[in-house]
């Protein structure tokens, strides 16, 4: 059993983790970028903006303090983890 969320949207939900920025994209429709670990909602997927993914890779792939400062992780529905997908021209695998 994965844990779920209740979202507004899309009803119980289960869990996905985004970055603030990748958020703020879904609020506002402005792509800016999309890096993710998986579409698999059993591992809790998570994912975050061009922005994070230049800061992590600048670390060594390595969450550091920083970037978590920056990132400000949210949680988010899984729905609204594809919508954020799209939004960026992802495909998202079925
Ligand atoms: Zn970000
Ligand atoms: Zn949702």
């Amino acid at each position: 059993m994965t844990d779920s969320v209740d979202c507004p949207v899309h009803g119980s939900s289960a869990i996905t983790f985004v970055c603030a920025h990748v958020a703020a994209s879904l609020k506002d429709k402005k792509p800016r970028g999309f890096w993710y670990s998986s579409f698999k909602v059993e591992d809790e997927p998570c994912a975050w903006c061009t922005e994070c993914e230049d800061m992590l890779r600048a670390a060594g792939d390595e969450w550091n303090d920083e970037i978590q400062k920056h990132a400000q992780i949210k949680l988010l529905c899984f729905g609204c983890f594809v919508r954020a997908a799209q939004l960026n021209g992802i495909e998202v695998p079925r």
